[in-house]
């Protein structure tokens, strides 16, 4: 961890496997569209103030359409041509009903870092918007580009996130009042101004060293884990939903929805489930191989249930031993069987070696096993009238 955000720590808040895949993993979320969306306006407005400053205008709309223009084809393959000209008058909103003071804005888009201390990565925030008054007051004006405004009575300064934005100014600005607002930039609608204490951003700078640390530590122990997605548990529930990680976890988890274990008890359940299963399937394949020795092999759906050999003999073990040395390979004697009766008979015997031979051999002839393959392309049409019988 490079370093951690206020999304971070929601995110593993939310949902611990959630964080793991986004950040341990570095799995590319799936942003929905309205995400997306507000990306492109964040990135528009940035560009609209930067040509304020460079033109020394307070105000130009006739910059709105090249601006949003611009952010969006940073985003085109993932939002279809008819957003364009919706996020275009968005812009053009915010232009008409915001001006530009160089001498109060201190930044845009601001990427700001605080030290957590105890070995801690640093924390990061991007701040939208931070204006500076003559009298020193510090505001942390954050976009809101929702379609509704969610309440009349928002109170920006219960925001967790905004607390700590203010504890990450207050580590730049140490005598500033700092004050937060939400600017619902489709609605030309600001809330008041709200200060939050210098006791409420510390409680805030708390908050964030102790989540850190945490997720510091479970990211260490994930470095040593055979298996470090274990340490980071999956909270199922309504985050599910709008999930951007969502098919990554599903895809790790490699069974269907309604075989996924969470609580002990569903663990056992799923045990329980798979040793009857098992057993079921010992009978199946029992009753199917009495079929199989008493009318031959049975096909269905292209494999064949019939009596495997599993040997594989090699016709030449000299020359079989000289391609190995040839291409540097060990002899896998503990996997080569030899004929007994060629060994016994024509060469031990033969040469007065009988009785070593008998003290090494094993008397365990090789059994065929009973398995369904591919039906061999030569042996198709093969399996005569007892195979379609048992098919029937
Ligand atoms: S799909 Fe649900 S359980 Fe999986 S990572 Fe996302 S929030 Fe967590």
């Amino acid at each position: 961890m490079k370093h951690f955000s206020h999304t971070q720590g929601e995110t593993f808040r939310r949902c611990p496997r959630s964080w793991w895949l986004r950040y341990g993993k570095g799995i590319v979320e799936r942003k929905p569209d309205y995400l997306i969306e507000g990306s492109i306006l964040h990135k528009a407005i940035q560009r609209y103030h930067e040509h304020l400053r460079q033109t020394g205008n307070d105000s130009d709309l006739s910059a709105v359409e090249g601006v949003t223009r611009q952010a969006f084809f940073d985003y085109a393959h993932e939002l279809g041509p008819d957003s364009l000209v919706d996020l275009q008058q968005v812009v053009w909103t915010y232009a008409d009903s915001h001006e530009f003071h160089p001498d109060t804005w201190a930044g845009i888009e601001w990427r700001m870092e605080r030290a957590l201390g105890d070995g801690l990565p640093p924390f990061l925030g991007v701040l939208d918007l931070v204006t500076l008054d003559e009298a020193g007051a510090v505001t942390i004006v954050d976009f809101k580009s929702s379609r509704v405004i969610r309440a009349a009575d928002e109170r920006p300064a219960q925001s967790a996130q905004l607390q700590a934005y203010a504890w990450l100014v207050m580590g730049a600005y140490p005598q500033a009042e700092v004050g937060v607002q939400l600017d619902f930039i489709r609605h030309r609608w600001r809330t008041e101004r709200q200060v939050i204490s210098r006791e409420e951003a510390e409680a805030a700078g708390r908050d964030l060293v102790a989540h850190c640390k945490l997720v510091a530590e479970l990211e260490q122990q994930a470095a040593q884990a055979d298996k470090p997605e274990r340490l980071f548990t999956r909270l199922q529930g309504p985050a599910c939903a709008g999930c951007t990680v969502r098919w990554a976890c599903l895809r790790e988890r490699h069974f269907p929805k309604t075989l996924r274990p969470d609580t002990p008890e569903q663990v056992q359940r799923l045990a329980r489930k798979t040793i009857a299963l098992e057993a079921l399937v010992k009978d199946y394949k029992a009753a199917l191989k009495a079929l199989v020795e008493e009318q031959g092999p049975v096909d269905v759906d292209g494999t064949r249930w019939d009596n495997w050999q599993t040997l594989r003999p090699v016709a030449d073990v000299e020359e079989f031993a000289a391609a190995c040395e040839r291409e540097g390979l060990p002899f896998p004697w503990r996997a080569v069987q030899f004929d007994s009766y060629a060994l016994k008979r024509r060469w031990f015997e033969g040469q007065g070696y009988a009785p070593l031979y008998d003290a090494i051999a094993q008397d365990k002839p090789s059994r065929p096993r009973f398995d369904h393959r591919p039906i061999p392309e030569e042996a198709s049409g093969d399996a005569g009238e007892g195979q379609e019988q048992a098919q029937a």
